[in-house]
């Protein structure tokens, strides 16, 4: 018999939790079973002239560890597997990823028209910052997709949004923003970290660039900050490269081991908590000291058709109005025992918030209420305690208001 190939020797013929298992490793002369973690800022050369034709890229090795580093290597090829991207790059935090795919794309004169719906600091980003460089903004209902179109200008390079949003999940069209984008020559910033890489494709759906915060799901077990940034080798090996290696908002190489290890289970964590949430929203619709349960697979979310079409499960957090107010709120999150009172999400430690005082206190309270940021709401984080306890948790809590 003649010697054949494995297929299975191609990454790219591998499925999805193979991937974040095996994806992207590249194992030192020692052959260890983990990925290493390569905890070093430089790199020496044989000799002058391999330093030279290093620096000229003759020659593909590491220079600096602000721009590459094998540790973070490792885990942006592992993104890129699973997001289904041609490259990636690991940035410090979530919002040094947003910031930094916002600035590579955008110069003085410039225009972006983003949904209003954003978190907390990605809206500063674009309301504040941006501006004051020069690029102006405009804020628009993101959940009809013409008002994309209607906010666009001759000079409008990006189009950015959220979906589903932060904290009310409310959704957006992502194809049918990209397509307006396009028809403009503008370009699509998609920040996916409610909808996690599992449960939702920004890229298939046409959006050039997809951002995360690694700190939430994808390390999922509250230890480090990290953020990544997905899109086309164009655009991610040149501006987006360029901006990272000249202004260093560069991921630590020990967050990029520690999240490697988080994808290893991140599919996992992420079927479990929705499977939970879908539970947890089926309870909270049904209670009657809650007026509104908001999840993007009940079918009482307004935009349901849209959540079948788009998202591959209904997300891990669900939203909630209590009956009353913020009295009402407060009352239930502090009567819970196992769900913990914190501004963070997607961890394995189930966390409830309310985002009117903590994540959205920057904001004017007509902003708020545009947002539906009521005072009766609360937002959930489920983690991958057992669903009963949760429930159970959230009916004591339910029975104090
Ligand atoms: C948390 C978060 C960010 C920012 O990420 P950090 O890692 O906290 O900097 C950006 N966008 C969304 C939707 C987030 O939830």
């Amino acid at each position: 018999m003649t010697k054949s190939k494995n297929p299975l020797a191609d990454p790219k013929a591998r499925a999805a939790a193979t991937q974040m298992v095996h994806g992207g490793t590249e194992r030192s002369q020692h052959g260890e079973t983990s990925e290493a973690m390569f905890l070093n800022s430089g790199y020496i050369y044989p000799s002058s002239g391999a330093a030279e034709r290093r620096f000229k890229n003759e020659d593909p090795g590491y220079i600096y560890s602000r721009f590459s580093n094998p540790t973070v290597d490792m885990f942006q090829s592992r993104m890129a597997l699973l997001e289904g991207a041609e490259a990636a790059r690991g940035l410090a935090t979530g919002m040094a990823a947003v910031t930094t795919a916002l600035m590579s794309q955008l110069r003085a004169g410039d225009h972006v028209v983003s949904a209003r719906a954003l978190f907390g600091s990605c809206r500063y980003v674009v309301e504040d910052y941006l501006p004051r460089w020069g690029v102006a903004s405009t804020l628009v209902d993101g959940r009809d997709p013409e008002n994309f179109a209607r906010a666009a200008r001759p000079n409008t390079k990006v189009f950015f949004l959220e979906t589903p949003t932060n904290p009310t999940l409310e959704l957006v069209d992502i194809a049918a923003v990209a397509k307006i984008a396009h028809e403009r020559g503008a370009r699509l910033i998609v920040d996916n970290v409610f909808a996690t890489p599992i449960l939702q494709k920004p890229l298939a759906l046409g959006a050039d660039l997809v951002c995360y915060s690694a700190t939430k799901h994808i390390d999922g077990q509250g230890r480090v900050m990290g953020g990544a940034i997905l899109g086309s080798k164009e655009l991610i090996g040149g501006d987006i490269h360029t901006f990272i290696r000249q202004t260093g908002p560069s991921m630590a190489p020990f967050n990029a081991w520690v999240l490697l290890k988080g994808l290893e289970t991140l599919s996992l964590r992420v079927r479990q908590s929705t499977e939970s949430a879908g539970k947890i929203a089926d309870f909270l619709g049904n209670h009657p000291k809650v007026a509104r349960v908001i999840y993007p697979h009940h079918k009482a979310h307004p935009q349901y058709e849209l959540a079948q079409r788009q998202m591959a499960g209904g997300s891990t957090l669900v939203a909630l109005e209590v009956k009353g107010g913020q009295e009402e709120a407060f009352r239930l999150a502090d009567a819970l025992a196992v769900i913990l009172i914190s501004n963070n999400l997607g961890d394995a430690k189930s966390i409830i918030t309310h985002p009117r005082t903590t994540t959205h206190q920057r904001l004017s309270e007509e902003a708020r209420l545009e947002s539906g940021i009521t005072p009766n709401l609360l937002r959930l984080s489920v983690g991958l305690e057992d669903a009963d306890d949760l429930i159970r948790d959230l009916e004591f809590g339910l029975s104090q208001v």
